[in-house]
Order: structure tokens, then C-alpha cells, then sequence
């Protein structure tokens, strides 16, 4: 199904099908003994990116690997659409999967050309099939004018492109990222993510892109799973591991946030910042977290349900952080709020906080669980 629009700038080639990557159960340890990945279940459906989010050393590099057969799982299996590609007693080699790669720090090769690094994973094609599929993949990054130049003289963006047409060229099933922007500037990044998005919509490949950045994830996942220490903690889109984190863990990677530890009484928990209800799972005495959004805080000069103290602010452009000393706290909390609200001089203040950035947790109830 190679659908080509003709006279278009970029090809929109698709791939062969949409395609399904389920891990079932999946466990891991290197030969150190470690467990590095504890019963993952997780499948990107077809066509859909998938943001794979976590901290340092959670597995995510791992699980990518294990999804294009160059590690091997200890038990579990991994079935690309109806196919089980690496379970018991099966093992299909990386070339067979139909599964695409690209890794952190694009790895292209300094002294072949733009094309002929493209062109290298097309080895079962003959030279003239590889030359023309290799310049179809640089025409969806945009780079066929390039194809005879040597990486060098392309800028990180573009070589990040040329990475991804190589990934793109074999036309894989399902594409998997890793960290694929954590080595431009920052001010290349938000362009790069766009454009490789947009790049990953024409080709239809349904991508895993693995990030540690929450933001980063938020802008391109159709769907975030978060990981921590080998173990799926929630996934969903978005706005449900925003609004609804299954725990503290994850509304502390998706925002900043203040902690309070509370008992609940009367189905109600006590901070220094106000009573708010605790949610029904909580029963009477049972020990609470708190969390308060940093952009949780309205900030009044007259009057509001708490008084406050500025102790430091830091100016933001858009918004400002502010440290504020409040009666019966005993560390001083932060917020953030738009730049403007309180002149300059401002110390003793008001404030009140918005419900909707207060979530209430039991204490330490997270680690194994996962919402999906
Ligand atoms: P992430 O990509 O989320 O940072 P990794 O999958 O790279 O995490 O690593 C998960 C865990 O496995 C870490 O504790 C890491 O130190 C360990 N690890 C990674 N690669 C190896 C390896 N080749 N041998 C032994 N341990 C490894
Ligand atoms: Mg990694």
C-alpha cells in the first residue's frame, strides 16, 4: 500500500500496514542480576505514538531493545500484530521484524554520504531499488538536496532527519525512538519534534518514542506510559496522568509540586494552605500526601483565605516563581504565577488555592500499581 501523492514536495509514502507492538509481561535482567524490567504489559496500537517516559535507569532504553531483537528478555513475550516475534521458543532477528531504530545520538556515519548513510540497512534490496527507496526517505524529511553531502555540514536537526529517513527507509512496521532530541539545543528541539511528528503522521508507522522529559512527552504522545524502576506506573493520555495521577510519582514528573503529609479526619485532610477532601478510597485516620500545584496559588494584595509572606521571587518572562513563608508551615512553599499580579514592592499578601491543583494520595501507595 506505498500510496505516493504525485507532484507533492514531500512524499507521503506510507508503510506496508499499520501495525500492532504488544509486550506482554515482559521481564529483564542484565547479567549484573538486576532486574531491570518487572512484568511490563504495554501495546501501541496502529498508527498512534506512544511517549515512553521515565526517569534515568527506569528500562525504557531496554524495552526498546528488547522490541527490535537486540536483547532478549527473561520471560514474556513481544507480538507484532498477531505474531508473536520474541517469546518462548521464538526469537525472530532484528532484520525479520519490521521494526525500526533510532537512537539517542543518531549515529550516522562521518564519511559516507547523506544517501549512502540512508541507504545502509537496504542490503536486501539491488543497488538501484536501494538508491531509489533511500531518496524516498530523504524526500519525506525534506533532505534529497543533501543526498550527495557528508553529514558535517548538516546542522543536528538535519542529521536528526537523515537518522529518521534511515529508520524510515526499510519502511518498518513500527518505528522506535530513543530520546531522539536529547541531543539538539533548545531551541532546535521544539521544531525537530514538530516536524519529525508531522514526518511520523504521512508514514503511518506507529512509533515509540522514549523521552525522560514530561513536557516533551505531553507534546507528542497520542498516549504516555511512565515508567519507574522497571514497572509501568500509569498510561493514558495526557491530560489523564495529569489530572488524574494513579500516585505522588507521577504528579511529581508531569508538575512541581508541595508536599504535605496529613491524617484524615471527618473524610477531610489539614495542610497549612487549607482543609480539602480526601478522596473515598481513604478511610478515617488513614495517613495522606498532600500535593499543591506550584500553579495552584492565587495571589491577592487585600484580602484571600491565607495569609503569606514573599520571601524570594524570580522573574520568569511569562510567569515568576515566588517563595512564600506561611503561618503553621514549617518549610516555606513555591508557587508560580503570571508576572504582573503583584507589584514590585509586594510583601505581606493573600492567598487562596485552586482546588483543581490539590490532589490527595495515600501514603506511600504507589511502586506496583498501574491504572490504564
Ligand atoms: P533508561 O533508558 O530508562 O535510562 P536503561 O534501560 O538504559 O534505562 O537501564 C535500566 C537499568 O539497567 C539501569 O539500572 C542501567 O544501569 C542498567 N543497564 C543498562 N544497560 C546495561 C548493561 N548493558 N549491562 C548492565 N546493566 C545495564
Ligand atoms: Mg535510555
Amino acid at each position: 500500500m506505498n500510496v505516493q501523492k504525485q507532484g507533492s514536495a514531500r512524499v507521503t509514502a506510507g508503510v506496508s500496514f499499520a501495525a500492532r507492538l504488544s509486550f506482554e509481561d515482559i521481564f529483564h535482567s542484565y547479567a549484573s542480576g538486576v532486574e531491570t524490567l518487572r512484568g511490563v504489559s504495554l501495546t501501541a496500537e496502529p498508527g498512534e505514538v506512544l511517549c515512553l517516559l521515565g526517569p534515568s535507569g527506569s528500562g525504557k532504553t531496554t524495552l526498546l531493545r528488547i522490541a527490535a531483537g537486540i536483547e532478549p528478555q527473561s520471560s514474556g513475550r513481544v507480538v507484532l500484530n498477531e505474531r508473536v516475534i520474541a517469546g518462548p521458543g521464538v526469537f525472530l532477528p532484528p532484520e525479520q521484524r519490521s521494526i525500526g531504530l533510532v537512537f539517542q545520538d543518531f549515529a550516522l556515519f562521518p564519511h559516507l554520504t547523506i544517501l549512502d548513510n540512508v541507504r545502509f540497512g537496504l542490503t536486501a534490496l539491488s543497488p538501484e531499488e536501494a538508491r531509489h527507496e533511500a531518496m524516498i526517505a530523504l524526500e519525506r524529511v525534506g533532505l534529497q538536496a543533501y543526498a550527495g553531502a557528508y553529514p558535517h555540514v548538516l546542522s543536528g536537526g538535519e542529521q536528526q532527519r537523515v537518522a529518521l529517513a534511515r529508520a524510515l527507509a526499510p519502511r518498518p512496521a513500527v518505528l522506535l525512538m530513543d530520546e531522539p532530541f536529547s541531543g539538539l539545543d533548545s531551541r532546535l528541539k521544539d521544531s525537530v519534534r514538530a516536524e519529525t511528528l508531522d514526518i511520523l503522521r504521512q508514514s503511518r508507522a506507529t512509533a515509540i518514542v522514549v523521552t525522560h522529559d514530561a513536557e516533551e512527552a505531553m507534546r507528542m504522545g497520542d498516549r504516555i506510559a511512565l515508567l519507574k524502576d522497571g514497572r509501568l506506573v500509569q498510561v493514558g493520555t495526557a491530560e489523564e496522568l495529569y489530572q488524574h495521577p494513579a500516585n505522588l510519582f507521577v504528579a511529581g514528573f508531569f508538575s512541581e509540586i508541595n508536599e504535605f503529609e496529613a491524617a484524615v479526619e471527618n473524610g477531610m485532610v489539614e495542610t497549612p494552605l487549607g482543609r480539602f477532601p480526601a478522596p473515598e478510597a481513604l478511610e478515617e485516620g488513614a495517613e495522606a500526601t498532600v500535593a499543591v500545584r506550584l500553579s495552584g496559588f492565587l495571589v491577592n494584595q487585600d484580602s484571600g483565605a491565607i495569609p503569606a509572606r514573599i520571601v524570594s521571587r524570580r522573574f520568569l518572562g511569562v510567569v515568576e516563581h515566588l517563595e512564600l513563608a506561611v503561618p503553621g508551615a514549617d518549610r516555606n512553599m513555591r508557587a508560580r504565577i503570571r508576572c504582573g499580579q503583584l507589584p514590585p514592592k509586594a510583601r505581606d499578601i493573600w492567598i487562596d488555592i485552586v482546588p483543581s491543583d490539590v490532589l490527595v494520595f495515600t501514603r506511600q501507595s504507589f511502586e506496583t500499581q498501574t491504572i490504564v
